[in-house]
């Protein structure tokens, strides 16, 4: 069976050694009659399947004992309430370096005082703010980063250096490159890009923030609640859970963070290499700022950029339409996919460049 390369944003593709596991474990999970779908969240074998994620990512992320894993529904945006209502009591910090860190600015907003920190709105969120631009409150209760900019295909490759803690949503570069979670009081993403299925959304949060939220805060967003009960005060996402730590199997076996980040690094290359030279296409994001998950790029000219689209798909190169607020095109090249699909689309957008010029 030949499967087509997605080039999703998220949901996102998976790894097949993944999708394979599920799919002979899905009627009768290791013996036990039923799908890991129908079992209860209290049993033990369920509860084995919750420990095995969480260690994976712990390892994975070699996450400190001083740092709560939770496992929880809501998706990254239940995250952008969650981030004020645990945490702001006075005032919080915000880079808007994006659509979500701006929404996440947004939702703050209704909870407290938000300062806007940085911004690179004005210019169409081409590039990140430099370290120098952003202006820290030292008395912030937290600053707020987003260090992936999913939708224009920014990233920041730097860790703010302020003196209250960091929080930050890496809902699409999770896992992708080595990162010190040290650096951060809470790191959050939603799993449908770089982890596993939607519905899953990752919490990391270190212990001493534990204690803060506001009287507010509902239980299935209070970190605290949900550190108490083991992330399950209400059913957690049981299935998403699962395949989560079949893609983190898959990950451990690609030689980790380490591993993939060498990969990504020569996914990324070879796009921004092509889009460098071509003169047909040109590539969004500048230099500095450019991610490796998301590239972005377009010919200039909408007619144009939905001829691509379509042909790609009909190429087998799919879902690389980028998203409707930014226009052009979009190939996400997360962890799972191949170093074959980008090469497969270098080349055709080789192709579609000596038909179109
Ligand atoms: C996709 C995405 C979100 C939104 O995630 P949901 O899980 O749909 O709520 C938020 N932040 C970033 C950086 C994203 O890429």
């Amino acid at each position: 069976m030949q499967r087509i390369f997605n080039f999703a944003a998220g949901p996102a593709i998976m790894p097949e050694q993944a999708l394979r596991r599920a799919a002979e474990e899905m009627l009768n999970y290791r013996g036990s009659g039923m799908s890991v779908m129908e079992m209860s969240h209290r049993s033990a074998g369920y509860q084995e399947i919750f420990d095995h994620t969480v260690s994976l990512l712990r390892s994975l992320m070699d996450i400190p004992d001083t740092y709560e894993v939770l496992l929880l529904q809501g998706g990254a945006t239940g995250q952008f309430a969650a981030a004020a209502l645990n945490l702001l009591q006075h005032s919080a910090d915000y880079v808007d370096s994006g659509h979500f860190a701006h929404g996440a600015m947004t939702e703050a907003a209704k909870y407290g005082r938000v300062r806007c920190a940085a911004s690179t709105r004005e210019t169409g969120y081409s590039r990140v703010p430099a370290p120098g631009e952003i202006d820290a409150d030292p008395n912030a209760d937290y600053l707020y980063i987003t260090t992936n900019n999913t939708i224009y295909g920014t990233s920041l490759y730097y860790v703010p250096r302020v003196s209250v803690p960091i929080v930050a949503d890496m809902s699409s570069n999770i896992l992708s490159a080595p990162c010190d979670v040290r650096d951060y009081g809470v790191i959050f993403a939603g799993a449908q890009k770089n982890i596993g299925p939607a519905g899953l959304t990752v919490v990391i949060v270190r212990r001493d923030l534990l204690g803060r939220a506001q009287e507010i805060t509902p239980n299935v967003l209070n970190w605290t609640v949900m550190a108490e009960k083991g992330s399950m005060l209400n059913t957690p996402p049981t299935y998403a859970i699962y395949m989560a730590g079949l893609c983190l199997e898959w990950l451990r076996d690609q030689g980790g963070v380490a591993g993939i980040y060498e990969r990504n690094r020569r996914k990324a290359a070879m796009l921004y290499d092509y889009l460098d030279g071509s003169r047909l296409f040109r590539g969004k994001a500048e230099k500095q700022s450019r991610s490796l998950m998301n590239v972005t790029f377009s010919t200039g000219d909408a007619d144009t950029d939905a001829v691509f689209a379509r042909e790609a798909a009909q190429a087998g190169l799919v879902s690389l339409k980028g998203h409707r607020i930014a226009g052009g095109m979009r190939a996400s090249i997360y962890n799972a996919m191949p170093e074959e699909g980008v090469c497969r689309l270098v080349e055709f957008m080789a192709d579609f460049e000596k038909k179109h010029r």
